[in-house]
């Protein structure tokens, strides 16, 4: 299989401008991102490296970083975890208060932002320092120490993120948040601004393609059975309301951010991560998701 071959073809064939999509600008900071940035970087674990255009820059990985947050989460607690937060998706958008009422503030999965908003609590609750040791995990995975938050956008956020204000205290009026509200807001705010690139991404993913075990230190992060399962989540849930349509279309778990990231996994062979800021309704990558279909369309290869 010639990826960096595949990838030149989708990158030449794909009429760019011809797709639609808003870039988020409903967190101030993010807004001014050009819209025409792309990249796209894949990571094989036995075949090395292959990328196209801005794989290096480094981007917002916004709700990416919900999966690092369950990495880290959910071998602190074990199965226990699940009783605080469901393992279904939620056909809604990500940031819906409407489910949580009627379901006594379990929100239905880690990924979505009542979900991410409960992990996030747990991990205040179990660390020392919770920002400072959620990055060092972060830049352990990637292997990059380099990585870390973006202030102003985490402020932006802060100022302006009503939605999660509402969702973390609907969620303390049902017993689900132990810390004050305003110090898991402002985790959560940090954890959403760190920045990486395609080519950090794929690289930290690959641990899901590699059944929980670093790919390059070796050191198991999961095990098999938490690998498996947060790759499940991946799958069904990584794309809020649409991700059906991700799994019908592209065939891989995988998880978006409305910085307009999209990184996704192939089991055993490789991670991918795909850049382009301009989003569609559900807040998902319109060329991401594109690019990724056409991928498992040419190689012929998905968990299916
Ligand atoms: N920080 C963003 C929010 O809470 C994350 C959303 C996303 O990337 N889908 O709205």
């Amino acid at each position: 299989m010639d990826y960096q071959k595949i990838l030149n073809e989708i990158d030449s064939e794909l009429d760019k401008g011809k797709f639609g999509g808003k870039v988020a600008d409903y967190i101030p900071e993010l807004a001014d991102v050009k819209e025409d940035c792309f990249g796209i970087h894949l990571c094989s674990l036995e075949k090395g490296n292959f990328a196209i255009g801005q794989n290096e820059q480094r981007f917002s990985i916004q709700s990416i970083s919900k999966v690092f947050a369950l990495t880290m989460a959910y071998p602190m607690l074990g199965e226990k975890l699940w009783k605080r937060v469901g393992v279904e998706p939620s056909g809604n958008p990500f940031n819906s208060l409407v489910q949580l009422e009627y379901e006594s503030g379990i929100p239905r999965n880690p990924l979505i932002n009542a979900g991410a908003l409960v992990i996030c609590d747990i991990l205040i609750s179990k660390l020392q320092n919770p920002k400072q040791e959620f990055l060092e995990f972060v830049q352990k995975l990637s292997g990059n120490p380099g990585i870390g938050f973006n202030k102003k956008v985490a402020e932006s956020e802060k100022e302006t993120g009503y939605r999660n204000v509402a969702l973390a205290s609907l969620m303390k009026s049902f017993g689900n948040i132990e810390n004050l509200v305003e110090d898991v807001l402002d985790f959560y705010f940090y954890m959403c601004s760190i920045e990486m690139s395609c080519k950090e991404l794929s690289q930290t993913f690959l641990l899901y393609a590699n059944h929980g075990k670093h790919f390059v230190t070796g050191e198991r992060i999961l095990n098999a059975s938490q690998s498996k399962r947060l790759s499940a989540i991946l799958l069904t849930c990584g794309f809020y309301d649409q991700a059906g349509e991700f799994t019908f279309k592209v065939g891989l778990p995988g998880k978006s951010g409305v910085g307009g990231g999209i990184v996704a996994v192939f089991p055993e062979h490789y991670s991918v991560a795909v850049w382009s800021p301009k989003l569609n309704k559900a807040g998902n990558s319109v060329l991401g998701m594109e690019v990724l279909e056409r991928l498992t369309t040419k190689t012929g290869l998905s968990i299916f």
